[in-house]
């Protein structure tokens, strides 16, 4: 933020009273821009035994895989929002059962919210955020070529947990060092 969103004055950076952390502030209007972790929402969608994955047409990570997933949009609710993503980039419908996973991402202030859901059936295609996209056997998941450690860290429980049929609700903290993905 360099100019004020309300009326454009350029912002100072300091620490407002009362607060702990330096936020741009308008010396014009007073008004404080806050800066918040945003909302990933996507899904684990599963077809019989297979897992739907889709290969990134857009950076970041552009050519490696992923679930379908994005950021939240007002006025939806996080499931209404996964299965949106689930259309978006994937072409395809999907029956959201539950909340599968949060994961915490402090080095990019993310949280996500994984859903896990059935396709309603077997019809999906690229889109114009994914190359390809393709169902997966477990012992066929690229896990060298995923293109995010949350997601790849959340299809690990997920296998492991569906060779329990057991699904609770997962959290994880993906603290990375050094690495950006
Ligand atoms: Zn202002």
């Amino acid at each position: 933020v360099k100019y004020c969103l309300q009326c454009a004055t350029p912002v100072d950076w300091l620490v407002p009273a009362g607060d702990h952390l330096p936020r741009h502030v308008c010396p014009g209007c007073g008004y404080i821009h806050y800066v918040n972790p945003r909302m990933i929402v996507g899904c684990i969608v599963a077809w019989q035994d297979q897992v739907l994955l889709c290969r990134r047409a857009i950076d970041p990570r552009a050519g490696f895989w992923t679930v379908p997933a994005g950021f939240m949009e007002n006025n939806e609710t996080a499931a209404q929002g996964a299965a949106r993503e689930t259309l978006e980039e994937a072409n395809a419908h999907v029956e959201i059962e539950s909340l599968y996973a949060v994961l915490s991402l402090p080095h990019v202030s993310q949280v996500y919210l994984l859903f896990k859901g059935q396709l309603r059936e077997p019809i999906f295609g690229p889109s114009p955020e994914s190359l390809e996209v393709k169902l997966f056997h477990q012992h066929q998941i690229p896990w060298d070529n995923m293109a995010f450690a949350s997601v790849r860290r959340a299809l690990q429980s997920y296998f492991d947990d569906r060779a329990r049929d057991q699904f609770p609700t997962r959290y994880h903290d993906i603290v990375l060092t050094g690495e950006r993905f």
